[in-house]
């Protein structure tokens, strides 16, 4: 429920976003070609007029200046020619008098501003050029028009005013176009997005949706490993309350009590120490160990436990330093769960060998034993938080079952992974591989008792 709403979310949230940042996207690209084109027209347009006033003569009749349109481009044939797109073209005297013109018949004098403006044929424009119906023009039937006047000039002098006009077809014909494609584009492509968004919801919430349910499992199991103990505690406790008291009875109960509780310290110590050394390790805590000299002194120290147990412990570690980067109380707690473990798992008589080697970039650590072995079933999961191979012979021991999951949390915070090889009533081979700290010189490093 909580998962679906926050992938709801996620996806509203990348469709909105996306989906602003694609209408956004199709404005600006509308604008800038609605742009482009109509200065592209307007260019054009000017350059013809530009053409057409060059034609523009003054000439001398009877001692009178006039003008003479002649040689103006088409104004001069007064015809437009097929070929050509403009729509009309027109000539006013100085003083806004129709003088010449070609293509829709205009209103006598010019009334339109200087400049460039766009004519729309609404009913209420049709005055501006009321021939158009039956213009000359090769375009059918009137649309929005372009239209340029411009003052054309002899020095200071103003000979009159040309007014072209062309039909905005050119420019609304894509446009037209370019809007039916976005506005089924536009929806088609948020519509994706919203599949899209939905589908990367569920991708992202994977991740959590996995660690939450690792988490309740974990809040589960511990709970549960807890419940077991505390049931202990309390019958012990109560048992031990009730009369006639019994004073040798009542001493054992509190003993019971005593390691029970012992035990759930120990539980609750490993359960915070999986809390607390979750991630990569602080930078500071970490220095340049001698893990051969690490390894060596937790083989010294559990050599009287094997013995106790009839089992032979060797340690086989190279000459030289061994350095790799680490927190070494910390390191020693993941290989000393090996090595218990080894111990605990291989009967009276079974070898423990815990072997180092040194490789160009890494340390290999290997502890094997000739014990019981694991079932190819339980390798997978040997590494998960309150797993138990064999529960039984598990719960005999003593173990919860976080051993190697420490081991494997310490291990990797050192960057370093751990594996195991097993054969069931063969023995197991565990192996635990570290970077080797680079360095300049052959110097020992710190061994925990150092630090
Ligand atoms: P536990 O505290 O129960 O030993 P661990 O996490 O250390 O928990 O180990 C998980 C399980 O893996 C154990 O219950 C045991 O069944 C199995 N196991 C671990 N080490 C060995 C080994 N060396 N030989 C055989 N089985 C092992």
């Amino acid at each position: 429920m909580l998962f679906n709403r926050s992938r709801q979310n996620l996806a509203t949230w990348f469709t909105l976003s996306m989906g602003s940042i694609l209408v956004i996207f199709a404005a600006l690209l509308y604008w800038r070609e609605a742009r482009d084109r109509l200065q592209t027209l307007d260019a054009d347009l000017f350059n013809t007029a530009q053409i057409m006033a060059g034609g523009v003569e003054e000439i001398e009749y009877q001692s009178i200046q006039r003008i003479d349109l002649e040689s103006v481009p088409l104004l001069g044939d007064d015809t437009l020619a097929l070929d050509t797109y403009l729509r009309f073209a027109r000539w006013y005297t100085p003083d806004r008098q129709l003088l010449q013109f070609v293509g829709d018949i205009p209103a006598a004098t010019l009334d339109a501003p200087i400049g460039l403006v766009t004519l729309t044929n609404t009913a209420a424009d049709t005055a501006l050029f009321p021939g158009s119906q039956v213009g000359l023009s090769p375009i059918g039937s009137p649309q929005s028009l372009r239209q340029l006047t411009l003052p054309v000039r002899r020095g200071e002098e103003v000979l009159g005013f040309l007014q072209i006009a062309t039909s905005l077809d050119s420019v609304q014909e894509p446009l037209r176009e370019l809007r039916l494609f976005l506005s089924i584009g536009v929806p088609l492509a948020l519509g994706a997005i919203a599949c899209t968004g939905w589908i990367l919801g569920g991708v992202a919430m994977q991740p959590i949706r996995q660690s939450y349910q690792q988490l309740q499992q974990f809040t589960a199991d511990a709970s549960h490993e807890l419940r077991a103990p505390l049931a202990g505690i309390l019958s012990n406790a109560q048992v031990g309350l009730m009369e006639p008291v019994d004073p040798q009875e009542q001493s054992h109960r509190l003993q019971t009590i005593v390691e029970i509780a012992e035990s759930m310290s120990a539980l609750v110590g490993q359960l915070l120490f999986l809390a607390r050394h979750s991630g990569q390790l602080p930078p500071e805590g970490l220095q340049s160990v001698d893990l051969g000299a690490l390894v060596q002194q937790l083989a010294d120290k559990t050599q009287a436990q094997a013995a106790s147990r009839q089992q032979t412990l060797r340690c086989t570690v190279p000459k030289t330093a061994v350095l790799v980067f680490a927190e070494p109380q910390v390191l020693q707690m993941a290989i000393a769960n090996l090595l218990h473990n080894a111990c605990r798992y291989t009967p009276a008589g079974g070898t423990i060998d815990l072997i180092l080697t040194q490789q160009p970039t890494r340390a290999i650590l290997q502890v094997r034993d000739t014990g019981i072995g694991i079932d190819a079933a339980d390798l997978p999961h040997i590494f998960d938080r309150f797993y138990r191979a064999d529960t039984a012979r598990s719960r005999e021991t003593g173990g919860v079952g976080l051993g190697l999951a420490i081991a494997r949390q310490i291990v990797e915070a050192h960057q370093g992974n751990i594996s195991v090889r097993s054969q069931i009533h063969q023995g197991s081979v565990f192996e635990i591989q570290l970077p080797l700290r680079r360095q300049k010189g052959t110097h020992k490093g710190k061994t925990p008792q150092d630090s």
